[in-house]
């Protein structure tokens, strides 16, 4: 039976594993942060002491990690990934990053004779733990294919894109639109609050009409409850804000809004809720 690796055990990550532990996949997992792997190990995986432990000793390899300088460490460090990748061995990068990140990791894993494939995934911690992500994935074809038996117990739908490069640009694009519409959102919870007018009727009625989502419902919940847990950590939302408005520059589409936006991501960063939930974006726009 195959083995199929697994870096980085953060929200998604770890939520990601399980899912395929429980399908009854053999999985190998490490995580920087070895106490997370603890967990793992209790459910069957094996755990590996590096990166390049992982990929030497797994046909394919799936990793998750926080950033484009996190999936360069973990890629390219000392006893990384990359050092374990052979012939014919896949490595799938789930992460958020921007194209060039991705563009570099396929290069190195192509020049030592593996396969690569950008995957980044739209959903957040409980449609990972539901499996219900959606995949957008880029780069080797033939790789996709054999990865999509994990894929399918990971997400609900996998997109294939194209060249690596487009899966990345399509995440970015997808989470400009989210952060925008938060901070909005947000906007719009603390002009009713100053007008007098309750949260939870403002709520009530963009619910009832065009505008309603699932993302104003569950966060307008928890915001006017004061809950902000990290479903999705607000760094990485300021992160994908920031590629955004970067791919926005490197095209020349201005990105009024996304500029604006991001500004408030940023500022809630120096605020301290860098670890907080996305939509702790509120606190910086009602101080
Ligand atoms: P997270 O909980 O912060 O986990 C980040 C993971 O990256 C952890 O395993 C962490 O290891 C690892 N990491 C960070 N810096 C590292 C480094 N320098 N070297 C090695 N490992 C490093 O983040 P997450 O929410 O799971 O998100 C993971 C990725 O998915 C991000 O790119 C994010 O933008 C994207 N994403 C997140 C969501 C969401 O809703 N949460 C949704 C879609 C996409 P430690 O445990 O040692 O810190």
């Amino acid at each position: 039976m195959e083995t199929y690796g697994f870096l980085g055990l953060g929200i998604m990550g770890s939520a990601m594993a399980k899912n395929l532990i429980k399908a009854g996949f053999k999985v190998k997992v490490w995580n920087r942060s070895q106490a997370k792997c603890e967990e793992f190990a209790a459910l069957g995986a094996a755990v590996a002491a590096t990166p390049a432990e992982v990929t030497s000793s797994c046909a394919i390899t799936i990793a998750m990690l926080a950033d484009p300088a996190a999936a360069r460490e973990v890629c390219f460090g000392p006893q990384g990934a990359l050092e374990g990748i052979g012939a014919g061995r896949g490595y799938v990068d789930m992460s958020t990053v921007d194209a060039a990140t991705a563009q570099e990791i396929s290069t190195a894993v192509t020049a030592k004779g593996g396969r690569f494939l950008e995957a980044p995934v739209s959903g957040s911690k409980k449609p990972a733990e539901d499996g219900t992500l959606i995949i957008l994935a880029a780069g080797d074809h033939g790789l996709f294919d054999k990865t999509m038996p994990l894929f399918e117990k990971m997400g609900k739908k996998s997109l294939f894109l194209g060249d690596v490069g487009r899966g990345a640009e399509m995440k970015l694009i997808v989470n400009m639109v989210m952060g925008g519409m938060m901070t909005i959102f947000c906007e719009g919870l603390a002009l009713a609050e100053k007008a007098g007018l309750a949260s939870a009727d403002l709520l009530d009625v963009l619910d009832s009409g065009a505008l309603a989502n699932p993302m104003f419902k569950l966060k307008g919940a928890q915001m006017t409850q004061g809950m902000f847990d990290p479903a999705f950590p607000l760094k990485h939302m300021q992160k994908d804000m920031r590629l955004a408005v970067a791919l926005g520059d490197a095209l020349n589409q201005p990105l009024a809004s996304a500029a604006a936006a991001n500004e408030s991501f940023k500022r809630a960063k120096g605020m301290g809720l860098a670890d907080r939930d996305f939509c702790a974006v509120l606190k910086a726009i009602t101080s």
